[in-house]
């Protein structure tokens, strides 16, 4: 059975991004967040991006009229009942997550599909909160949303193939590519990525080089889009210095021991471009 209705759990940074995308490929969209102000904050994220779309003649202003009329904001988790699929984006915090899975299993049709953004946390230990266990599956998207091609299919040891071709079909509709991975510390793209931010913070912490000529290596010399400590910046540190802690304490490897740079910077508030400082200043 294809997906009518996508719920969406946290407007935040990423959540705004995942309804948006679905209610431009012509999916219902509700989004959820504990505040209504949060929800509606995300709301005003999508319609600006989505006027910035026009603009740059990407979105026609009628295509842009017709996602804002698919996406409903609320505070109440009741109203994700009638979903196909729900999309959580909240906080990485295992509890948490355990909680909103716990909840939305009780909520949403038995064979509702359950997805978690989770940037590393474990599927497995995720979907064990469920009941059904095997329509939960993690849907790891990257920011921005709307502009990112790349869409991480995770398996949790109980994700059933059922699943697994269903969430293809939603990641199709919305035009992105996917791999598929098995559950397992920070996935194939996080592992990759934090190790890379980490090793790059501790250079900037010995004084190897600045920030700037860091990045600039990996752009010019490696042909990436972003360095990795601007890379880090966008994601938020907090939500960097939470997935470094979780794989250094999952793996024991020294790649993920966090950086004390990374814990100062957070310690003080400056988490990234959301703050306006984090390696650099905004
Ligand atoms: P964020 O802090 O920007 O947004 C989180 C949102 O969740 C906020 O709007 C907050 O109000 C809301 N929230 C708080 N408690 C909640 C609850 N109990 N129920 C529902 N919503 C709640 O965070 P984010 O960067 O969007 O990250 C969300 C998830 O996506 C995390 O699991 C993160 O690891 C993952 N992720 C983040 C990125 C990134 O680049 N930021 C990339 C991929 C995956």
């Amino acid at each position: 059975m294809s997906f009518q209705t996508v719920g969406v759990v946290g407007a935040g940074t990423m959540g705004h991004g995942i309804a948006h995308v679905s209610a431009q490929a012509g999916f219902q969209v509700v989004l959820f967040d504990v505040t209504r102000a949060a929800a509606q904050a995300g709301l005003s994220k999508i319609e600006k991006n989505l006027t910035i779309g026009v603009e740059k003649k990407k979105v026609t202003p009628e295509a842009r009229a017709e996602a804002l009329a698919r996406i409903r904001v609320t505070e109440a988790l009741a109203d994700l009942a009638g979903c196909q699929l729900v999309i959580e984006a909240a906080p990485e915090k295992l509890a948490l997550k355990q909680e909103l899975f716990r909840n939305l299993s009780g909520l949403c049709a038995a064979d509702a599909v359950l997805a978690t953004n989770t940037s590393s946390l474990s599927l497995t230990e995720i979907a064990a909160a469920a009941t059904n266990p095997q329509r939960v599956v993690g849907l790891h998207f990257f920011n921005p949303v709307h502009l990112m091609k790349l869409l991480e299919v995770v398996r949790a040891l109980q994700t059933s193939d059922e699943t697994v071709e269903r969430v293809r079909a939603y990641g199709a509709a919305i035009g992105k590519q996917l791999i598929v991975v098995k559950d397992s510390p920070g996935f194939a793209s996080s592992r990759l990525g934090v190790a890379l931010g980490l090793e790059a913070t501790r250079m900037l912490e010995e004084g190897v080089a600045s920030a700037e000529d860091i990045d600039q290596a990996m752009k010019l010399g490696y042909g990436h889009p972003m360095g990795p400590l601007e890379l880090g910046d966008l994601v938020g540190l907090d939500v960097r210095l939470a997935i470094a802690e979780y794989l250094y304490a999952e793996t024991g490897s020294p790649t993920f021991r966090p950086p004390q740079l990374l814990k100062k910077l957070v310690r003080a508030g400056k988490l990234g471009k959301k703050t306006g400082e984090g390696f650099y200043r905004y």
